[in-house]
């Protein structure tokens, strides 16, 4: 039995034993390289659906309650939205009950409707990772301000890449990934936090690394905390709404090493 290859001018004839060889010697010269590291098989997931959280997903708020935080039983809830109250006794922030370190995060929130303010004072409000550092909610559509304070800043570090957005009242995003800082037993900084945020989509915060926690008076400071921290949405007295918040907590990927040659 022959094997036939054809080229563009002439076919060529080749025996089966001796096709074998040929095979046989790519294989060798191509050798597969392997890393040798052994990971664990990655979980099943299902995405969501039309806006629908994935399903490894924590739900903080779905449309119905915000039974999951505190300081917020007196906000609004309507239509599948929650509204800062701005009239809340000490205008605190809602805060979940529970504690989450590094995370994706996903946060939906529209400005009011109606355009009151400027600058800081239109729309702001903001999410706190482990309550210390803010990204930035602000109502950033024709409305100037210091640009490291704008909407998707982190708060007096960082302007956002892009300003991406969309006019007030219509619905925006956040997709966040945080990484927290790390302390060693004496409480010192060991890794700062590192957040990228897309807003709408777009890509505002590319892996910044955080300087410390974020403030209107004081300069970016670390103070050692636990690993986990509540997260909070910020009451700064505007009627800001927010739907659809889910967060996933993340691990780091770990890996053995095979005792096996990496190239088997
Ligand atoms: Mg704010």
């Amino acid at each position: 039995m022959t094997c036939r290859f054809l080229s563009s001018h002439t076919p060529l004839v080749v025996t089966l034993p001796a096709a074998g060889l040929i095979l046989g010697a790519i294989t060798l010269l191509a050798a597969e390289w392997k890393s040798g590291k052994i990971w664990e098989e990655p979980k099943i997931v299902e995405p969501g659906d039309n806006g629908r959280p994935p399903s490894d997903a924590i739900v903080l708020f779905d449309g119905n309650d915000m039974s999951d935080w505190k300081n917020a039983d007196d906000w609004e809830i309507k239509d599948g939205a929650v509204t800062v109250n701005p009239r809340a006794p000490g205008m605190k922030y809602a805060t979940t009950k529970r504690s989450f370190g590094d995370c994706q995060l996903h946060v939906e929130w529209a400005e009011p409707e109606e355009v009151k303010g400027s600058g800081q004072g239109r729309g702001n409000s903001g999410v706190y990772l482990m309550s210390r550092y803010e990204v930035q909610i602000l109502d950033s559509y024709h409305n100037p301000t210091y640009y490291d304070g704008q909407c998707g800043s982190v708060y007096k570090q960082y302007p956002p890449l892009v300003n991406v957005c969309r006019k007030p009242g219509e619905w925006q995003s956040y997709d966040i990934i945080f990484e927290a800082p790390r302390f060693d037993g004496s409480g010192k900084l060991i890794k700062p936090a590192y957040v990228t945020v897309l807003q709408n989509g777009v890509l505002i915060q590319n892996h910044s690394e955080i300087q410390g926690s974020t403030s209107w008076d004081h300069p970016p400071t670390y103070e050692a905390h636990p690993e986990r921290a509540p997260l909070q949405l910020q009451n700064h007295g505007d009627p800001v709404r927010f739907r659809n918040i889910w967060i996933r907590e993340l691990t780091p990927q770990t890996f053995t090493m095979s005792d096996k040659p990496a190239s088997e």
